[in-house]
């Protein structure tokens, strides 16, 4: 995509929307059309009158008399949606060219899905929209001629790995790729024993050695269900099935993935952890932007590790593989399980050891359907949020 582009941020509050508006003020082609937030007004207002958007979105209703107060004060020339549809209206918007969802949760399904059915470039942080709709998503894509360029670290690495094999974004010979391997940095308890991991606090899963992050993705990279939402979000991406990928632990987190070649060729995508290089690329593709992220120097590294994970101790990676291989509605059933159990696990009234039991348990009680419409999938979020609830 060469040019001046005009962009929308789903969730610029965030960990990973903060991150892109740091890499959009290093370059000049790049205007930002639209930001969203929940319900943080103080910092949506900060980001508007830093860059100057046409529109701002906020969505918590609580919030709007604050936030139109505040903007008219600052003079800000924004303007404020306040429709229910309004983050649709920013990501579909025919001014737009590319729209970075960074929502966490199931709350970027529908705003996702309309960029993609408006055909704009997705650069795709909020992996749950695509594990929930898995094909509708990757369909309306198709249909519609618009790029998912994945901003997960390990899927951006993927997607540069195969990159180099091809001339155009659409033809990747599946052919020539034996599996993809993504790496796990295995999170703050990747060596905390069986008996400890029963007693881990809040604060303590959210302390994670290598990534600054929201709080949700922090838990799940604790529990490693970041790594089974992974792999489905892996195969819908890239159209393999979940034999075909691998996980492998690497707590330096230098090496983001890797894709096997059928002629023993191994390629991997290398940078320090620091998610600004998976945004710039995204944003650049396909050219390169500096990032600002710091270069890596190998001869300062400690070694590289890598390992299997324990699934012992983090069933949470064997549940993403058996929703996968379940198919239909069950990975949004595991996704909404997992979502109302981290946030139980965030407000002290869940164990850490339980986040999997009740995904287990939601998984077994909840009918798994084909995944054919909008309506069933979003049937089966509700039905996994109620039965998640109960159990806890
Ligand atoms: P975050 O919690 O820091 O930010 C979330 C953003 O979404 C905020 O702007 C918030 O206002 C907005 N939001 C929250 N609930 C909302 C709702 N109901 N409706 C509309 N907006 C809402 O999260 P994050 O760490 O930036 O992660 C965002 C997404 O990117 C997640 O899907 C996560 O899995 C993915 N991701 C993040 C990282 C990372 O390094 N942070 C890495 C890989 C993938
Ligand atoms: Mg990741």
């Amino acid at each position: 995509m060469n040019g001046y582009r005009q962009l929308t941020i789903l969730g610029s509050t965030g960990s990973i929307g903060r991150s892109t508006l740091d890499v959009v003020s290093r370059c000049d082609n790049i205007s930002v059309f639209a930001l969203s937030a929940y319900r943080n007004s103080e910092m949506l207002l900060t980001q508007c009158l830093q860059y100057e958007p046409r529109y701002a979105v906020l969505v918590d209703p609580e919030q709007h008399q604050q936030f139109k107060r505040l903007l008219s004060e600052s003079g800000c020339k924004t303007e404020f949606l306040d429709t229910e549809d309004a983050l649709e209206l920013i990501a579909a918007h025919e001014q737009v060219d590319v729209v970075m969802a960074a929502i966490v949760g199931a709350a970027g399904l529908a705003s996702g899905l309309a960029a993609v059915s408006a055909g704009k470039r997705l650069l795709l942080a909020n992996k749950e929209s695509l594990i929930m709709s898995g094909k509708l998503f990757t369909e309306a894509a198709k249909q519609n001629n618009a790029d998912i360029i994945p901003i997960d670290s390990e899927h951006n690495a993927i997607f540069q790995c195969l990159a180099e094999t091809r001339s155009g974004l659409s033809v990747t010979d599946r052919r020539f790729v034996d599996k993809l391997v993504l790496t796990a940095s295995g999170g703050p308890f990747l060596n905390t024993p069986k008996e400890v991991l029963a007693k881990v606090t809040p604060e303590q899963a959210c302390a994670h050695p290598k990534w600054s992050m929201g709080q949700k993705i922090s838990v799940d990279s604790a529990t490693l269900m970041n790594k089974g939402l992974e792999l489905i979000e892996a195969s819908f991406l890239f159209d393999l099935p979940g034999t075909a990928i691998d996980i492998v632990v690497h707590p330096q987190s230098i090496v983001h993935s890797m894709v096997y070649y059928r002629d023993g060729s191994v390629l991997a995508q290398l940078a320090n952890p620091d998610m600004r290089v998976p945004i710039a690329y995204g944003l650049a593709f396909p050219d390169r932007m500096a990032s600002g992220a710091e270069v890596l120097d190998l001869t300062r590294q400690p070694a590289l590790e890598f390992s299997k994970p324990d699934v012992d101790r983090f069933p949470c990676v064997s549940l993403g593989r058996a929703a996968l291989e379940a198919g239909g509605t069950a990975p949004a059933v595991l996704n909404a399980a997992n979502e109302i159990a981290v946030a139980a696990f965030l407000s002290n009234r869940l164990g850490f050891q339980q986040i999997p039991v009740i995904i287990e348990a939601v998984l077994s009680k909840t009918p798994c359907e084909p995944a054919v419409s909008l309506d069933i999938i979003q049937g089966a979020d509700s039905a996994a949020r109620i039965a998640a609830k109960e159990l806890i």
